[in-house]
């Protein structure tokens, strides 16, 4: 299928995006790498009457390190973050997580920030942001302004960005000593969306378990955190019982969704990951043990033992 018709806007700076976006009214889309806006539009999922591509804008286009954080611009593609030593060394979680993405063709062109701001119940890299408390920056013509991650997302590809914001850039907290991390999910076939995924970060400080993250995708109409799941692991000391007990609790307190709702949020290849909320909640909890515990070996290996 072909799109409805549209108007094309280059803009030439983030501040010309922003201005685009004012001046062109609710309906504007951003083309980043394209990979969901595209399909979209190609199945009429999507009609927005003007596309403003941000592809040509070089200035968005980065990896840097700012004292404790790693922060990545709006153009910077899935595999360039894939492939950047700097990414794994700094935020290992995302570039874990970022190699699950669909195909490496699409990863060549979508964006992770792109993928952020689609903000796809089902999507990795929204809930590696929230796992990991990132900043979102979003600018606007008056300026920018920043969001945490647990205030962006909220609700199926609705986000806290205003319709005239351009999301500029995303800031993640660079991992610190005693850091564990891994994200496990379970996909119909490789690369596909997962049915439910799990990025687990965790920090040990003298043996005991200082910080505890579990974002899980898949299981809501946004990526949600495990709280329950989370308080059962902070200020413990790690044991096979405590692994346990916290998995049990990975989806307490996570709202029921109707059967296939979450799927039918997937664009474009929703058909592909139908499954009922009971089966993704029993993946959730597998894929979450299974990346507690590998993030538990990974904290022991670079710290050495903390038991
Ligand atoms: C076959 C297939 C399989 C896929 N599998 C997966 C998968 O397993 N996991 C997964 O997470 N994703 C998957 N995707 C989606 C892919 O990761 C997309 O690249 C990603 O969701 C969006 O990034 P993008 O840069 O392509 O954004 P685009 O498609 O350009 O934009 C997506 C949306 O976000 C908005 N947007 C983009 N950038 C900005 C910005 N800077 N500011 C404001 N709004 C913005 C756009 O207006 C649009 O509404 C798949 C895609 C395809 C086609």
């Amino acid at each position: 299928m072909k799109p409805a018709p549209f108007a094309y806007h280059r803009a030439t700076s983030a501040e010309h995006a922003a201005a685009l976006l004012d001046g062109l009214g609710p309906e504007a889309r951003v083309l980043a790498g394209g990979q969901s806006l595209v399909p979209s539009m190609n199945l009429r999922l999507m009609t927005p009457p003007h596309v403003i591509d941000i592809g040509g804008v070089g200035t968005l286009a980065f990896i840097r390190r700012e004292g404790a954080r790693l922060v990545i611009g709006a153009m910077t593609r899935q595999s360039t973050v894939e492939e950047s030593p700097l990414v794994s060394e700094a935020v290992p979680l995302l570039a874990e997580a970022v190699r699950h993405v669909a195909h490496p063709p699409i990863r060549h062109r979508g964006t992770v920030v792109g993928s952020i701001a689609h903000a796809s119940a089902v999507a990795e890299l929204p809930a590696v942001a929230l796992a990991l408390d990132a900043d979102i920056v979003v600018q606007g013509v008056a300026g920018c302004r920043t969001v945490a991650a647990s205030e962006f997302f909220i609700g199926p590809f609705a986000t806290s960005r205003g319709a005239d914001e351009l999301v500029v850039e995303v800031r993640f907290p660079v991992a610190g000593p005693g850091h564990g991390w891994a994200w496990r999910e379970l996909s119909p076939r490789n690369g596909n969306f997962p049915f439910a995924g799990a990025g687990v970060a965790l920090a040990f400080a003298d043996g005991v378990i200082e910080r505890a993250a579990v974002a899980l995708c898949g299981i809501s109409d946004r990526p949600v955190r495990a709280t329950a799941a989370e308080q059962a692991l902070v200020g413990e000391r790690w044991t096979p019982d405590l692994l346990t007990d916290a998995a049990a609790l990975v989806v307490e307190g996570i709202a029921p969704r109707p059967d296939n709702d979450v799927a039918a949020h997937i664009v474009p290849v929703r058909a592909n990951s139908v499954a009922s909320w009971s089966y993704r909640t029993k993946v959730a909890r597998t894929q979450a043990r299974l990346a507690m515990a590998a993030a538990v070996d990974r904290a022991f290996r670079t710290e050495g033992d903390p038991r």
